[in-house]
């Protein structure tokens, strides 16, 4: 767990939680939505889990979407 002043987690979530190649981000803090609690941590795990699983089945032409956690 990271401690980041408050606001950050919000204005830069999409950075923190855009994959680098074939490393996908999960935790608490590259949650779209309920950052930095539980429900958040949860959601940003099925939504790296969905991103690997899209670029398992598609690795040479489709990139997940970031758009938001489900
Ligand atoms: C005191 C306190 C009270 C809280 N109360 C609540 C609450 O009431 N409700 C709520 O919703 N949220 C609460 N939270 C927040 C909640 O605990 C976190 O949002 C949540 O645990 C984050 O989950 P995470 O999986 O992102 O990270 P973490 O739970 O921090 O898990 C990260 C894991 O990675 C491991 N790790 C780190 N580095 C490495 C490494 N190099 N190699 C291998 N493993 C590593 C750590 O040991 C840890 O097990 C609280 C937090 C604190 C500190």
């Amino acid at each position: 767990m990271i401690a980041v002043r408050g606001g950050l987690v919000r204005a830069f979530g999409t950075v923190l939680r855009r994959p680098c190649t074939h490393l996908h981000w999960a935790g608490a803090e590259t949650a779209a939505a309920f950052q930095t609690t539980m429900d958040g941590a949860v959601r940003a795990g099925e939504r790296a889990a969905d991103e690997v699983l899209v670029q398992l089945s598609a690795p040479t032409t489709q990139e997940p979407d970031h758009a938001a956690d489900t």
